[in-house]
């Protein structure tokens, strides 16, 4: 009898594996096609100033509806890519996405928007003066462009640095993405030329609940003040949220569904036109 079970379970195992391995393929397929098609979206996010609430940009996420009509989570096809050392493609068109829909908006200095990008493209030699090129050309103040790189990247800290203190000379904003998931510390923060931490929305949850976890944020707090750095903080949902990041710093900037969901290119206009005035960045 066991081995019959043990029979069955080697062969659902089996199965399992080759079904997600065919369906992991198939998605690939389909994610180089659309790169090739350039079938994705861009959405928004607007980040405001908890202080005034006025909106001082917005955060760039990319959407992808897939061939069977499903929308699969960027989480999901970004680490596809870059698994498959392909993700470069889908930044540089995030980038040509940008400049199309909100170039003219950029050009003006007024608005500052964020472009997520992976330690791929930190490291790839082609990256950085293809955004100059990009940017330039679109005749964008390269000080309206924030670039943000998740801390959890485990790429070699000293080409890192390297690579992010070239995007800093050349007059992008670095921005760490989901602090506080990652190995990061002082000393790590420390030796990194960079200019905003966005705290995660995993400690954004934890305000008014575990008191435990919530202490990390004060940690967190006082170590960007230490360093000079701006927060923006992630998925703010409740007012108690907000208030409670409005009142611990000045200066603190936020995003989440509270102020607004991702918006596509033509609301995002919109809400600027009828928004208070922008804040200064
Ligand atoms: P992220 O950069 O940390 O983006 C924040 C995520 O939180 C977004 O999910 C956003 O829609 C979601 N979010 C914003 N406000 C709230 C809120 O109040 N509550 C909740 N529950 N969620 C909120 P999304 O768009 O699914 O993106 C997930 C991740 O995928 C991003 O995390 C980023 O790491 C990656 N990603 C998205 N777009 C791009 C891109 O263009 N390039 C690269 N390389 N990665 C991207
Ligand atoms: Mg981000
Ligand atoms: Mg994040
Ligand atoms: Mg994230």
């Amino acid at each position: 009898l066991w081995t019959v079970i043990g029979g069955l379970i080697g062969v659902s195992a089996t199965c399992g594996l080759y079904l997600l391995d065919s369906r992991r393929r198939t998605l690939e397929a389909q994610l180089r096609r659309a790169i090739q098609r350039d079938s994705f979206t861009l959405v928004y996010q607007p980040i405001v100033d908890l202080e005034t609430e006025a909106v001082t940009g917005a955060e760039t996420l990319v959407r992808w509806v897939n061939e069977a009509g499903d929308a699969v989570p960027p989480d999901t096809f970004i680490a596809l890519a870059e698994n498959k050392g392909i993700v470069g493609q889908i930044t540089r068109l995030v980038i040509r996405g940008v400049i199309r829909e909100m170039g003219a908006q950029l050009a003006t200095g007024a608005l500052h928007i964020t472009i997520n990008i992976t330690s791929q493209d930190l490291l790839d030699p082609t990256f950085l003066p293809e955004l100059n090129r990009l940017i330039d050309n679109a005749q964008i103040p390269r000080f309206t462009i924030g670039l943000e790189l998740t801390e959890r990247s485990t790429a070699d800290h000293a080409l890192v640095a390297e690579a992010i203190a070239r995007l800093k000379e050349a007059g992008y904003d670095l921005y760490i993405d989901d602090f506080g998931t990652g190995y990061s510390s002082l000393a790590y923060l420390h030796t990194l030329s960079v200019d905003v931490i966005k705290i995660d929305r995993s400690f954004t949850q934890t305000v008014g609940t575990e008191a435990v976890t919530a202490s990390v944020v004060p940690q967190i707090l006082s170590m960007a003040r230490q360093l000079g750095l701006l927060v923006v903080v992630e998925g703010i949902e409740t007012r108690e949220q907000a208030i409670y990041f409005r009142d611990s710093t000045a200066g603190i900037w936020g995003q989440g569904w509270l102020y607004s969901k991702p918006l596509i290119a033509a609301d995002f206009h919109k809400l600027l036109q009828t928004a208070k005035s922008l804040a200064k960045l």
